[in-house]
Protein backbone atom coordinates (compact mmCIF):
# COMPACT_ATOMS: atom_id res chain seq x y z
CA UNK A 1 0.00 0.00 0.00
CA UNK A 2 0.71 3.73 0.12
CA UNK A 3 3.01 5.31 1.95
CA UNK A 4 0.79 7.44 3.62
CA UNK A 5 -0.76 7.98 6.69
CA UNK A 6 -3.40 9.26 8.64
CA UNK A 7 -2.59 9.76 12.56
CA UNK A 8 -5.03 10.70 15.71
CA UNK A 9 -2.61 12.18 18.36
CA UNK A 10 -4.13 11.87 21.93
CA UNK A 11 -2.66 15.43 23.18
CA UNK A 12 -3.76 15.10 26.83
CA UNK A 13 -2.93 11.65 28.15
CA UNK A 14 0.22 11.87 30.59
CA UNK A 15 3.14 9.40 29.86
CA UNK A 16 2.27 7.07 32.80
CA UNK A 17 -0.89 6.83 31.23
CA UNK A 18 -0.42 6.30 27.79
CA UNK A 19 0.89 2.44 27.43
CA UNK A 20 -2.01 1.31 29.47
CA UNK A 21 -4.47 2.98 27.32
CA UNK A 22 -2.74 2.23 24.44
CA UNK A 23 -3.59 -0.98 25.19
CA UNK A 24 -6.83 -0.74 26.15
CA UNK A 25 -7.20 0.98 22.78
CA UNK A 26 -5.65 -1.96 21.01
CA UNK A 27 -8.18 -4.14 22.89
CA UNK A 28 -11.01 -2.02 21.86
CA UNK A 29 -9.83 -2.11 18.07
CA UNK A 30 -9.22 -6.24 17.91
CA UNK A 31 -12.86 -6.40 19.39
CA UNK A 32 -14.16 -4.49 16.61
CA UNK A 33 -12.52 -6.30 14.29
CA UNK A 34 -10.61 -3.38 12.81
CA UNK A 35 -7.17 -4.80 13.56
CA UNK A 36 -5.64 -7.73 14.15
CA UNK A 37 -3.09 -8.62 17.19
CA UNK A 38 -0.31 -9.76 14.11
CA UNK A 39 2.65 -7.30 13.58
CA UNK A 40 4.18 -6.53 10.64
CA UNK A 41 6.35 -4.03 9.24
CA UNK A 42 5.30 -4.03 5.57
CA UNK A 43 3.32 -0.81 5.07
CA UNK A 44 5.08 1.07 8.26
CA UNK A 45 7.29 4.08 6.98
CA UNK A 46 7.73 5.54 10.75
CA UNK A 47 10.82 6.64 12.02
CA UNK A 48 9.79 6.14 15.60
CA UNK A 49 7.79 2.79 15.39
CA UNK A 50 8.84 -0.16 12.93
CA UNK A 51 5.64 -2.12 12.72
CA UNK A 52 1.96 -1.62 13.51
CA UNK A 53 -1.50 -4.45 13.70
CA UNK A 54 -1.99 -5.88 10.91
CA UNK A 55 -6.41 -4.98 9.56
CA UNK A 56 -8.96 -7.29 10.90
CA UNK A 57 -11.52 -8.33 9.24
CA UNK A 58 -14.06 -5.49 10.11
CA UNK A 59 -11.46 -2.90 9.38
CA UNK A 60 -13.62 -1.12 6.46
CA UNK A 61 -15.90 -0.27 9.08
CA UNK A 62 -13.40 2.42 9.82
CA UNK A 63 -13.49 4.27 6.40
CA UNK A 64 -15.86 6.52 4.86
CA UNK A 65 -16.32 5.38 1.43
CA UNK A 66 -16.60 1.42 0.55
CA UNK A 67 -13.22 0.22 -0.19
CA UNK A 68 -11.96 -1.69 -3.55
CA UNK A 69 -12.26 -5.71 -2.08
CA UNK A 70 -9.05 -5.88 -3.36
CA UNK A 71 -7.92 -3.48 -1.00
CA UNK A 72 -5.98 -3.86 2.02
CA UNK A 73 -4.58 -1.17 3.98
CA UNK A 74 -1.09 -0.97 5.93
CA UNK A 75 -0.67 -1.39 9.60
CA UNK A 76 -1.97 0.40 12.15
CA UNK A 77 1.29 1.88 14.30
CA UNK A 78 1.18 2.71 18.07
CA UNK A 79 3.37 5.06 18.95
CA UNK A 80 3.62 5.63 23.55
CA UNK A 81 5.71 8.02 24.50
CA UNK A 82 5.95 12.07 24.98
CA UNK A 83 6.70 12.90 21.44
CA UNK A 84 6.01 15.48 18.93
CA UNK A 85 3.83 14.95 15.80
CA UNK A 86 4.43 16.25 12.56
CA UNK A 87 1.61 15.36 9.06
CA UNK A 88 1.75 17.41 6.24
CA UNK A 89 5.32 17.38 4.40
CA UNK A 90 7.07 16.93 7.34
CA UNK A 91 8.94 19.61 8.32
CA UNK A 92 10.18 19.30 12.20
CA UNK A 93 9.27 22.56 13.10
CA UNK A 94 5.56 23.85 13.13
CA UNK A 95 4.76 26.80 11.02
CA UNK A 96 2.95 28.75 13.81
CA UNK A 97 1.54 28.78 17.23
CA UNK A 98 -1.53 30.48 18.73
CA UNK A 99 -0.93 31.78 22.42
CA UNK A 100 -3.80 30.25 24.39
CA UNK A 101 -3.52 33.15 26.41
CA UNK A 102 -3.81 36.41 24.65
CA UNK A 103 -4.90 34.39 21.26
CA UNK A 104 -1.66 36.22 19.30
CA UNK A 105 -0.23 34.07 16.30
CA UNK A 106 3.24 33.35 16.64
CA UNK A 107 4.45 32.30 13.14
CA UNK A 108 7.69 30.06 12.84
CA UNK A 109 7.74 29.63 9.44
CA UNK A 110 6.89 32.81 7.32
CA UNK A 111 5.07 31.10 4.17
CA UNK A 112 4.79 31.76 1.37
CA UNK A 113 8.21 33.94 1.65
CA UNK A 114 9.80 31.83 3.68
CA UNK A 115 10.39 27.81 3.97
CA UNK A 116 12.55 27.34 6.53
CA UNK A 117 11.67 28.33 10.46
CA UNK A 118 13.10 31.56 11.81
CA UNK A 119 15.51 30.20 14.23
CA UNK A 120 15.60 32.55 16.85
CA UNK A 121 11.58 32.35 17.03
CA UNK A 122 11.71 28.47 17.11
CA UNK A 123 14.31 27.80 19.57
CA UNK A 124 12.44 28.76 23.00
CA UNK A 125 9.34 26.43 21.08
CA UNK A 126 11.87 23.85 20.89
CA UNK A 127 13.98 24.05 23.71
CA UNK A 128 9.98 24.12 25.62
CA UNK A 129 9.14 20.40 23.51
CA UNK A 130 12.68 19.16 24.24
CA UNK A 131 12.41 19.84 28.14
CA UNK A 132 8.45 18.71 28.08
CA UNK A 133 9.80 14.73 26.39
CA UNK A 134 12.72 15.03 28.92
CA UNK A 135 10.73 15.44 32.12
CA UNK A 136 7.17 16.00 30.79
CA UNK A 137 7.01 19.64 31.66
CA UNK A 138 8.40 22.29 29.46
CA UNK A 139 6.96 25.62 28.18
CA UNK A 140 7.78 28.22 26.05
CA UNK A 141 7.04 32.50 26.84
CA UNK A 142 4.19 34.09 24.34
CA UNK A 143 6.27 37.57 22.85
CA UNK A 144 2.92 38.88 22.67
CA UNK A 145 1.71 39.08 26.50
CA UNK A 146 4.49 37.62 28.48
CA UNK A 147 2.84 34.69 29.34
CA UNK A 148 4.72 31.35 30.06
CA UNK A 149 2.71 28.81 28.84
CA UNK A 150 3.21 24.68 28.37
CA UNK A 151 4.38 22.81 25.23
CA UNK A 152 1.03 21.30 25.37
CA UNK A 153 -1.21 24.12 25.53
CA UNK A 154 0.06 26.09 22.65
CA UNK A 155 -2.32 25.61 20.07
CA UNK A 156 -0.38 24.22 17.52
CA UNK A 157 -1.11 24.85 13.79
CA UNK A 158 -3.22 21.50 12.50
CA UNK A 159 0.37 19.66 11.13
CA UNK A 160 1.92 20.09 14.47
CA UNK A 161 1.17 17.89 17.75
CA UNK A 162 2.84 17.02 20.90
CA UNK A 163 1.33 14.19 22.90
CA UNK A 164 2.30 11.00 24.36
CA UNK A 165 -0.11 8.22 22.30
CA UNK A 166 -0.81 8.74 18.37
CA UNK A 167 -2.10 6.19 16.23
CA UNK A 168 -0.77 5.79 12.06
CA UNK A 169 -3.11 4.19 9.98
CA UNK A 170 -0.83 3.28 7.22
CA UNK A 171 -2.53 3.25 3.66
CA UNK A 172 -5.91 3.29 5.14
CA UNK A 173 -8.77 5.36 2.67
CA UNK A 174 -9.90 7.86 4.83
CA UNK A 175 -11.35 7.38 7.99
CA UNK A 176 -14.88 8.01 8.72
CA UNK A 177 -15.99 11.08 10.87
CA UNK A 178 -18.29 8.13 12.72
CA UNK A 179 -15.32 6.17 13.40
CA UNK A 180 -12.97 9.24 14.41
CA UNK A 181 -15.61 10.08 16.67
CA UNK A 182 -15.86 7.00 18.56
CA UNK A 183 -11.84 6.67 18.52
CA UNK A 184 -11.92 10.27 20.50
CA UNK A 185 -14.53 9.02 23.10
CA UNK A 186 -12.82 5.80 23.40
CA UNK A 187 -9.14 7.65 23.94
CA UNK A 188 -11.68 10.12 26.53
CA UNK A 189 -8.92 12.64 25.49
CA UNK A 190 -9.10 15.91 22.95
CA UNK A 191 -7.36 14.45 19.74
CA UNK A 192 -5.48 16.03 16.49
CA UNK A 193 -5.38 14.09 13.45
CA UNK A 194 -2.82 14.38 10.83
CA UNK A 195 -2.36 13.10 7.55
CA UNK A 196 0.64 12.78 5.45
CA UNK A 197 3.04 10.87 3.22
CA UNK A 198 6.73 9.64 4.60
ZN1 LIG B 1 0.12 35.49 24.61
Amino acid sequence: MGDFFERIVDVEVSAEEAGPLAERTVDWMVAEGLITRELSGDGVYSLTVDEGYVPGPRWARAVADAPDPDERPGPVAVIVGRDHHVGGQGTDEAEYAVCPRCRTRTVIIDYPEEFEADDEVWQPFKDGIAAWKATGEGSAPCSACGAVVPVTEWQWEPNFAVGALAFDFWGWPPLSAGFRARFGRQLGHRTVEQTGKF
